[in-house]
């Protein structure tokens, strides 16, 4: 079986491990500072900082942002639950609008129209890897005075007009296994901002500016000196796992048939987090099927759009959202990960081509 995602671990993770657990400095310490600085200094950023996932890098990114109650932040609805859940935490309401079907990304056109005297933000995701397109997203969030929050959950290193992003907004990254690089569990957020950096620092430890004087609830959202050890160790290999992701994508998109592949629009580096074809009239199902049955690991990103996930229909959202409802149906992912052999690439070649050519 070739797996649709692979965790690249090698000694310089295990040695990494094995010197935090033997210094008997587990928890939030050096090890996580370094990560930050090195992080921000990756996304060309001021400052970064570490949290437990990626989920509680939006979470707190929103609430640095005082964002609550009464407030709406417009997203997207073709992506991990994890995006819109983040704006349920701090008790804001997700405002979803529709996607390019050719990026998959939310369409800049459609923000104005979505946006209300409540509208304080704009969520867009960098989904499987692509940007999203920032320029016309940042025009319209300066012109209502929005504040953008990028989930870059799954674009580490991805860049848009040749600037990483995580720089456009205040950006949140997750370290999950599946990412491109992992800390096992874990997340970041970067920003240019030392006031928002602060906040976020603040609030993931306890709401505690001073040790044990508490001025706001916050929360145990902090990562550990053993995963930051290891994402230590991934970051300095991250933009060689990002250029054979590329190189595989490259080499998929030339040989595959009878499926839409991936769109990379002039101007974007896609790091491809996922490689994820179209399977057009209703055959995606069966086509997932007979990869399964050839050894292909493969999976649908995803199979149902959030506003249509009971947990959102039980909230009252019954809005219709074309082109994401389409994609759910016709999308697949194929593996494209940093551990494919060139034999791997030809076997998900010539499955996918039988199957669909
Ligand atoms: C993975 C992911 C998250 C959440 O990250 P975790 O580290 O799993 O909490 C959020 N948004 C997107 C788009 C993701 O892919």
């Amino acid at each position: 079986m070739i797996p649709i995602a692979k965790p690249m671990i090698g000694e310089e993770e295990k040695q990494a491990v094995l010197e935090v657990l033997e210094s008997g400095m587990l928890a939030q310490g050096p090890r996580v500072q370094a990560l930050e600085e090195a992080f921000a200094e990756y996304c060309g950023v001021k400052y970064a900082v570490a949290t437990s996932s990626g989920t509680t890098a939006l979470h707190v990114a929103l609430l640095a942002h005082g964002i609550g109650p009464g407030d709406e932040v417009i997203t997207t609805p073709f992506t991990f639950i994890a995006s819109a859940n983040s704006i349920l935490y701090v008790g804001a309401r997700p405002v979803f609008v529709d996607i390019d079907p050719a990026t998959f990304n939310i369409r800049p056109d459609l923000l104005e129209n979505a946006i209300t005297p409540r509208t304080k933000a704009i969520m867009p995701v960098h989904l499987f890897g692509l940007p999203a397109d920032m320029d016309p997203i940042l025009e319209v969030a300066e012109r209502y005075g929005l504040v953008v929050v990028e989930d870059a959950c799954q674009a580490h290193g991805a860049e848009y007009k040749g600037k990483r992003v995580g720089g456009f907004g205040t950006g949140c990254f997750s370290f999950y296994p599946t990412k491109n690089i992992t800390t096992a569990e874990g997340g970041i957020i970067t920003t240019n901002d030392e006031k928002i950096a602060e906040r976020c620092r603040v609030i993931r430890q306890h709401g505690m500016r001073r040790r044990y004087y508490h001025d706001e609830l916050g929360f145990n959202f902090r990562m550990s000196d053993v995963h930051a050890a290891i994402g230590l160790a991934q970051l300095r290999k991250l933009e060689q796992f990002n250029e054979v992701r590329i190189a595989n994508a490259r080499y998929l998109s030339e040989h595959l048939r009878g499926v839409v592949v991936p769109v990379v629009p002039e101007g974007r580096r896609h790091v491809f987090h996922q490689y994820t074809v179209r399977v057009p009239d209703g055959r995606r199902d069966a086509v997932l099927d007979g990869l399964r049955e050839r050894g292909i690991g493969t999976a649908v990103y995803y199979p149902v759009p959030v506003h249509q996930q009971r947990l959102y229909r039980d909230m009252g959202y019954n809005l219709v959202l074309p082109e994401a409802e389409r994609a759910a149906q016709e999308v697949l992912s194929l593996p494209v990960h940093p551990g494919l052999s060139r034999a791997d690439l030809e076997n998900i070649v010539d499955a996918v081509n039988e199957l669909c050519a």
